[in-house]
């Protein structure tokens, strides 16, 4: 080999080391997940809630966040005509909305996002919305609907899913807000994975006899609803997810006000199912301190 070949050869395999290099780099530093919250009606405070949300997605370092807000209620129909979130342009939709029901045009394009593989997160008050949007409810299983609407669906203290045919048992509500415990129901499943089998939310409504098709559900966690804070003596779901088309739709119905948000144990669902439905992985670690079967635990108390 002469002199200059060997140099020739030598610098083809540090291009090829180099190239290498970055390949492995760029597959480590994961692409943040693009995330838009979706708010503007709500029966809840959404002005409150909503900053809390995106606090709490950015502090992973897994997510960019963008909010779109709808016209508020009551608007002439042109109003809304500004209104077409651009849905395809992320990982995952987190929705913080409860009132009117959109345009056709994005009705049709939260289908399409979600049927072609996007994600939805249902954040509480989020499944009250669109009764009469039929795809909607498919997506979200169990919505805020009356006992005649379709069946309901509760775990027995077995841990088998038991559903309760249209108009027999209560159709949604909640008693009196309070500290409850939440009971994960596949702690395989890569969102509860490492999450203890049982631990104490921070105050808020626990939702019970909601209705919907309730075609396709994977109950993740429930919550006993007792009797003594006007529950129904049940095991209710609170967190699941549903297959639409190549899409996932997450639901988490805790999340009533700012203060049952900063439980941590509802911050790590909501971050963990979103990086799920966008990405079918979970790589965000549950956090070191967590509440436990006794104690609940916030943000703010965890730091
Ligand atoms: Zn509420």
């Amino acid at each position: 080999m002469n002199g200059r070949l060997g140099f020739r050869v030598m610098n083809g395999l540090l291009q090829a080391a180099i190239v290498g290099s970055l390949l492995v780099a760029s597959v480590q530093a994961a692409e943040p997940i693009r995330v838009l919250i979706v708010d503007g009606q709500n029966n809840h405070n959404w002005k409150s809630t909503t900053p809390i949300l995106k606090d709490f997605l950015l502090k992973t370092g897994r997510f960019t966040v963008d909010v779109v807000t709808s016209p508020p209620n009551g608007q002439p129909k042109e109003a809304w005509n500004s209104f077409r979130p651009k849905f395809t342009d992320y990982g995952a939709v987190v929705s913080n909305y409860n009132g009117e029901l959109w345009p056709e045009p994005v009705q049709r394009d939260l289908e399409s996002y979600v049927s072609n593989g996007g994600g939805l997160v249902i954040v509480h008050a989020a499944n009250n919305a669109f009764t009469e949007w039929p795809e909607y409810n498919k997506m979200i299983g169990l919505g805020w609907r009356g006992a005649d609407f379709g069946p309901r669906v509760t775990v027995d203290n077995d841990g088998k899913v038991v559903e309760t045919a249209k108009g027999e048992g209560p159709g949604a509500g909640h008693g009196a807000q309070h500290d409850f415990a939440i009971v994960v129901r596949d702690r395989e499943h890569p969102v509860m994975k490492g999450i203890p089998a049982e631990w104490m939310h921070v105050k808020d409504e626990l939702y019970h006899g909601q209705r919907g098709p309730a075609a396709n559900m994977h109950v993740l966690a429930t919550a006993f609803a007792a009797k003594g804070v006007g529950g129904t003596e049940a095991n209710e779901p609170m967190v699941w997810w549903i297959p639409y088309g190549k899409g996932k739709v997450f639901t988490n119905v805790m999340g009533h006000a700012d203060y049952s948000m900063k439980c941590v144990g509802f911050q790590t669902i909501i971050d963990r199912g979103t990086e799920w439905v966008a990405t079918g992985k979970v790589t965000i670690p549950v956090p070191e301190k967590f509440p436990t079967a006794t104690t609940t635990l916030s943000d703010d108390a965890a730091k």
